[in-house]
Formats: C-alpha cells, structure tokens, sequence
C-alpha cells in the first residue's frame, strides 16, 4: 500500500487524458527523486488557469487581451481559418505556410450533447467577418461527424457574406481527429483546399 499523499497524486494524475493508473505510478515515482521539478511543476500549474485567457479576437489562448498572433502586424488579416483548438493553431503554426488569422472555436456543435453555436462564439465569428472585411474563410476542422455539422452551419451562415470560402480536404481521413493529422498530410490539405463558396 502507498502511503496516502502517493495514492492520492496518483489517482489524480490517472484523471489526465492518455494516463492510466500504471503511468500516473510510474511518473509519481520518477517525481519522488526530483524535488525542484516537482516543485516548478506545482506553481506553473498553479497559475495556469489565471494566467491564460482567450485572445478577445480570435479564441486563441493568451496571457494578454489580444494574442501574439492577432498583435502581429505582418499577419495577413483578409484570411481567417477556422479551427476547433489552440491545438490546430500550433499544429498549423509549425508548418510556417500560413500567415493569416485564426479562429478557434474550442467546440464542435453537438446537438446531442446541448453544444449549440453560442459555445463556439459563432455569432461573433460572423459578425468579425463581416466588419473586418475578411476576403478568405478557410474551414479547417476535423472530418468527423460534428466538424461536418459544424463546417456545414459555418457556410450556411457565410452565404449572405461575399466572401470565399474553402475548406481542407484531400488526404484526412473521415473521422479522423485533426491533431492526430501528420504534418505533411496537414500541409498538403491547407494548400489543396476546395473552394465551397466564391471563386
Ligand atoms: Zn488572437
């Protein structure tokens, strides 16, 4: 039997996503013989939730009102690219072949699970493409079934707005989560984007 401040770590790290009970041991043994790593660990945790917010533009996580991309005055602000997570924002970030900005929605809608458009920030993703004179929208989600709800409400959405909009496509499979995309394929699919709307 563990002594009782180790079983409760454990069972607490065991929640974290990818972690079972077997790797939450193994990590809470490794942390046992380096103290100033727990020590680092336990204040970044700490202040994360009062130090991140979300960019008041785009959704992305930042630690200031606006994001560093949104800051970035050599962004390209005609295109917008639509994304589920902050993980996508990276994900594309990485590839170096994008340089315009983002949105993140942080859901998919899910009628079953009540999501509805006011969770993604919809309303003002419309609203900030029609007074920020955005001339490209791309619809970058996963193909799974709620990222085609969603991606199809989007376009529904946009067809009163004269913009274009192209959605990545060729090369992710269908259901296929986009964070599990491998960058190659992810690169291929933002360049050889279909157009939905617009030419
Ligand atoms: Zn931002």
């Amino acid at each position: 039997m563990y002594p009782l401040i180790l079983k409760k770590l454990i069972q607490t790290l065991a929640q974290l996503p990818g972690l079972g009970e077997k790797s939450a041991t193994r990590i809470c043994m490794f942390l046992l013989s380096k103290p100033e790593l727990c020590e680092t660990l336990s204040e970044l945790i700490k202040e994360l939730p009062f130090k991140l917010k979300l960019c008041k533009l785009c959704r992305n996580l930042s630690e200031d009102e606006f994001c560093f991309i949104c800051k970035d005055s050599s962004r390209n602000r005609e295109i917008l690219c639509i994304v589920e997570n902050p993980i996508s924002v990276f994900n594309i970030e990485s590839l170096k072949i994008y340089n315009g900005l983002y949105f993140v929605l942080h859901y998919l809608l899910s009628p079953k699970e009540g999501i509805g458009p006011k969770e993604l920030g919809l309303d003002f993703l419309f609203y900030l493409i029609k007074v920020k004179d955005v001339k490209e929208v791309i619809i970058a989600l996963s193909p799974t079934v709620n990222g085609e709800i969603t991606a199809s409400y989007i376009l529904e959405n946009l067809k009163n707005i004269p913009v274009k909009v192209t959605k990545i496509a060729c090369g992710i499979p269908m259901g296929m989560d986009l964070q599990f995309v491998d960058p190659l394929t992810l690169k291929k699919a933002l360049q050889g984007r279909e157009i939905l709307q617009g030419k």
